[in-house]
C-alpha cells in the first residue's frame, strides 16, 4: 500500500539515534536526556506497596485525588498560585502526553503555534498533525534568550498558542520575570493560549528562582502548564507528568487525555502521591544536587579544547567543539561517537533553519564514574 505519509519531516528522534549509536560503538552516552543513577529508594518502596497493596486497575482518568491534592499543594508553596486540584490539574503519562493533548485540545487546522528554535522535538509533530503551521523562532545565540520583538512581528490573527520552554532544552535557558511580563503584555486581549514546558522546574542554578508562568497571576489565566516527575525523581522510564491550567482550559484538555490515554500508570501515581507528601526536601534540593554535578562536569571539561557555554538551568552542558573540527554538529556528534566514545546531541534537528553553530549538548545527569569517563576521552581530543 501506498501510504501517503501525515508527517514526511519525521525519522527516528535524534535520542534514539544517538543511544543506539553509543550502544553499538560502546561510547559514553551523554546523548539522551536521563539520569544513570536510581529514582529515591522510597519512591521505589511505595511503588512496589502501591502494586502489592492492589493499586494495579485503572486509575481515575484526570489522576488520583491524593496525587492531584498534593501537586496543588506544590503548586501553591513553591509558586503561590492556589489550584483547584479537581478541576485544574491532570495527570498525564509523562510530559510528552500532556503537550500533546495540550496542542490537540486547543489548536485548530491552519492555526500557527509560536515555537523558539532550538525547540524541543516533539512539539512541531504535534502541531502538524492538527493541520495546524509552527512558526519558528530562533533564540539569539548564545544566550538562547527570546527576542520580543520577533515574537511581536509574528503574531497575525492564526497565532493560537505560544510554546515557551524553561529551564530549556537544549540549552539550559531560563525566562526572567521580565519576558513573563512581555509575553502576559504581548498576548493581553488575544485569544492566545501559552503552553508552557517546564519539566526542568526543579533544575535551577546559582541561587536562581524558577520563574514559572504560574507565578504571572495574568499569564496563568491563559496557560497550560506542564511538568514531569521524570526529571524530578530520576525515574524517566516511568512516564508520568502533569498539566495545571485553569478549569475552562483543563476542561478542554481534559477531552483530550481521556481519549489518548485515558488514564496513568496507577501504581506510580500513588508512589508520587506518598513521596511529595513525606520528603518535599528531595524536589527543594534538587537545584543543589545538580549543580553539583554540573560544576563536576565543568571541572572535568576545563583542561579540554571545548568551549563550555553557561548552564542556568536544566541538565545539560552545550559545548562549541570549533576548536576540534570544522564541521557541522551532525557530523561532528557521529564522529564523536565512533572515533572518540562519547555520544552527544547535535542541535540541528530542534531548528527549522540550522544557523550552523558548532555546539553539540551533553547531559549531566549521570555518576560521578560516567562524567569520569566520558570526560577523560572528551580531553584527549
Ligand atoms: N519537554 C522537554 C523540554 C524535555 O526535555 C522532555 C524530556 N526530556 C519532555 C518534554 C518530555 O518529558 P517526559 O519524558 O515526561 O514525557
Ligand atoms: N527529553 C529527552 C532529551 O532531551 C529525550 C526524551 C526522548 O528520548 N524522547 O534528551
Amino acid at each position: 500500500m501506498n501510504i501517503d505519509t501525515k508527517l514526511p519531516k519525521v525519522g527516528t528522534t535524534i535520542f534514539s539515534v544517538m543511544s543506539q549509536l553509543a550502544l553499538d560503538h560502546r561510547a559514553v552516552n551523554l546523548g539522551q536526556g536521563f539520569p544513570d543513577f536510581e529514582p529515591p529508594q522510597a519512591l521505589r518502596d511505595a511503588l512496589t506497596r502501591a502494586m502489592a497493596e492492589g493499586k494495579n486497575q485503572y486509575a481515575p482518568g484526570i489522576g488520583t485525588a491524593p496525587l492531584r491534592e498534593q501537586i496543588a499543594i506544590k503548586t501553591q508553596q513553591l509558586y503561590g498560585r492556589r489550584v483547584d486540584s479537581a478541576t485544574e490539574v491532570t495527570v498525564t503519562s509523562g510530559a510528552t502526553e500532556a503537550l500533546f493533548a495540550a496542542i490537540a485540545a486547543t489548536v485548530r487546522a491552519g492555526e500557527e503555534v509560536i515555537v523558539f528554535d532550538p525547540a524541543y522535538d516533539s512539539y512541531e509533530p504535534a502541531i502538524e498533525l492538527q493541520g495546524a503551521r509552527a512558526v519558528h523562532i530562533p533564540l539569539t545565540v548564545p544566550s538562547f534568550a527570546i527576542d520580543w520583538q520577533r515574537v511581536r512581528d509574528a503574531i497575525t490573527p492564526s497565532t493560537r498558542m505560544i510554546l515557551v520552554n524553561s529551564p530549556h532544552n537544549p540549552s539550559g535557558a531560563v525566562l526572567s520575570c521580565d519576558d513573563l511580563d512581555t509575553l502576559a503584555e504581548i498576548t493581553r486581549d488575544t485569544g492566545i493560549v501559552v503552553l508552557s514546558d517546564e519539566v526542568y522546574e526543579h533544575i535551577v542554578y546559582d541561587g536562581a528562582r524558577h520563574e514559572s508562568v504560574l507565578r504571572h497571576p495574568e499569564l496563568a489565566e491563559r496557560s497550560i502548564v506542564v511538568s514531569s516527575f521524570g526529571k524530578t525523581y530520576h525515574c524517566t522510564g516511568w512516564k508520568v507528568g502533569y498539566a495545571v491550567a485553569p478549569a475552562a482550559l483543563s476542561a478542554e484538555f481534559r477531552k483530550v487525555h481521556q481519549y489518548l490515554t485515558f488514564c496513568t500508570f496507577h501504581p506510580a501515581q500513588a508512589a508520587f502521591a506518598e513521596i511529595l507528601a513525606s520528603d518535599p526536601a528531595h524536589y527543594l534540593e534538587l537545584p543543589d544536587f545538580y549543580q553539583a554535578k554540573r560544576d563536576r562536569f565543568r571541572a572535568l571539561l576545563a583542561p579540554s579544547r571545548f568551549k563550555l557555554l553557561d548552564v542556568p538551568g536544566g541538565y545539560f552542558q552545550l559545548v562549541d567543539y570549533s576548536a576540534i573540527r570544522d564541521e557541522d554538529d551532525i557530523a561532528f556528534s557521529r564522529w564523536l561517537v565512533e572515533q572518540g566514545g562519547v555520544a552527544g546531541i547535535p542541535l540541528t534537528p530542534f531548528y527549522e533553519k540550522p544557523p550552523g553553530t558548532r555546539l553539540l549538548r551533553l547531559c549531566f545527569a549521570k555518576s560521578d564514574a560516567t562524567m569520569a569517563a566520558a570526560a577523560e576521552r572528551l580531553c584527549q581530543l
